[in-house]
């Protein structure tokens, strides 16, 4: 970690949008503007991340206002740790794919897991706020995502057995969360808030607990999907450890023969990893990922994956 980082300053992460440009036209296009590439430890230095590939890091107050490859969507300012969800889902580039992106908007990720199938197959984009679909619509026209249909409705609503999600094999679940990791939202007032209610504040995150377990569920009943993943931008056991605990025991679960994808899947090199005293699993806390604010240089984040095993589907189904 650089001294800005341990200081809790995340540095600027740029995600090269591979639909638009490469890394190595990307890193020409910055030397020409003065940067170089290393290691962070002098102003003017860049450096590729270690874990996710086709992203840049810079320092911490590099402006991007009026960089022309920002205004074009051939670079995308994205935290690192979000940049986790469509790595570990990792669709399929290929004609044929389908994939799922839940809860799209404004559409970080959906652009990311467009990047990752190389604008093949169908990427369906659930958002059901009308006004942030309208910015989902405009990032994917900007990121120039070309193998996204996406629909202003709620994930929740659709009926998993119709026929056009027949072939959706990927879905990725980042739906609304306390945002409890987001490191530049005046956390000092908004603990202050919750410390004047505590009661209230549980109330809220059992609230929104109850509905990401729903969206997980409601993901596991798509007759063809073999992989979920769901994060959040929350260091809340109670919307990570806790919701993937009870979507691990819920009937979708254990019907259609989910459990959460080994550590080998689920960016290995990451070392820090999920809450042994929730889960009571060494194994099932090694598969999840957290990202602690001020500790990883990156926002705080969750990350889990849910695959279908084929052996422990109920003979029923
Ligand atoms: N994945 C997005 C990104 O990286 O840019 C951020 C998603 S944000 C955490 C959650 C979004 O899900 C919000 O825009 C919210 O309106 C939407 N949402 C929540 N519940 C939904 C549902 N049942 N169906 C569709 N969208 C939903």
């Amino acid at each position: 970690l650089t001294a800005d980082a341990r200081a809790g300053n995340i540095p600027r992460y740029v995600r090269v949008n591979t639909l638009k440009w490469t890394v190595e036209e990307a890193i020409a296009t910055y030397k020409e503007n003065g940067f170089e590439l290393g290691d962070l430890s002098k102003p003017r230095q860049i450096a590729k991340d270690a874990h996710i590939p086709n992203l840049l890091i810079f320092p911490a107050q590099t402006s991007f206002q009026d960089d022309p490859a920002f205004i074009s969507g051939r670079v995308i300012l994205q935290d690192k740790a979000s940049c986790f969800p469509a790595v570990v889902l990792a669709p399929p580039a290929s004609d044929d794919a389908c994939v799922i992106d839940a809860t799209a908007a404004p559409g970080n990720k959906t652009s990311h897991l467009s990047a990752l199938m190389r604008g093949k197959g169908t990427l369906i984009a659930f958002e059901r706020d009308s006004r942030r679909f309208k910015t989902l619509k405009n990032m994917l026209a900007k990121a120039g995502c070309k193998n996204v249909s996406p629909r202003n409705a709620d994930f929740l609503s659709t009926d998993p057995k119709d026929g056009a999600f027949a072939n959706v094999t990927h879905i990725l679940l980042d739906p609304s969360c306390s945002g409890s990791g987001i490191m530049n939202r005046l956390d000092h007032l908004l603990e202050a808030e919750r410390e004047a209610d505590k009661d209230q504040e549980s109330a809220r995150l059992a609230k929104l607990a109850s509905f990401q377990l729903l969206m997980i569920r409601h993901a596991m009943k798509f007759p063809a999907v073999k992989k979920i993943v769901y994060s959040t931008c929350s260091v809340h056991v109670t919307e990570d450890e806790c919701v993937v605990l009870q979507a691990l025991k819920s009937s979708e679960a254990t019907t259609h023969g989910f459990v959460l994808a080994p550590r080998t899947d689920v960016l290995p090199t990451w070392s820090r990893r999920g809450k042994r005293d929730i889960f009571l699993d060494n194994e099932a806390a090694e598969s999840v990922v957290r990202c602690s604010p001020g500790e990883d240089a990156t926002n705080g984040f969750f990350v889990s994956c849910f695959v279908r095993h084929e052996a422990r589907k109920r003979k029923a189904e």
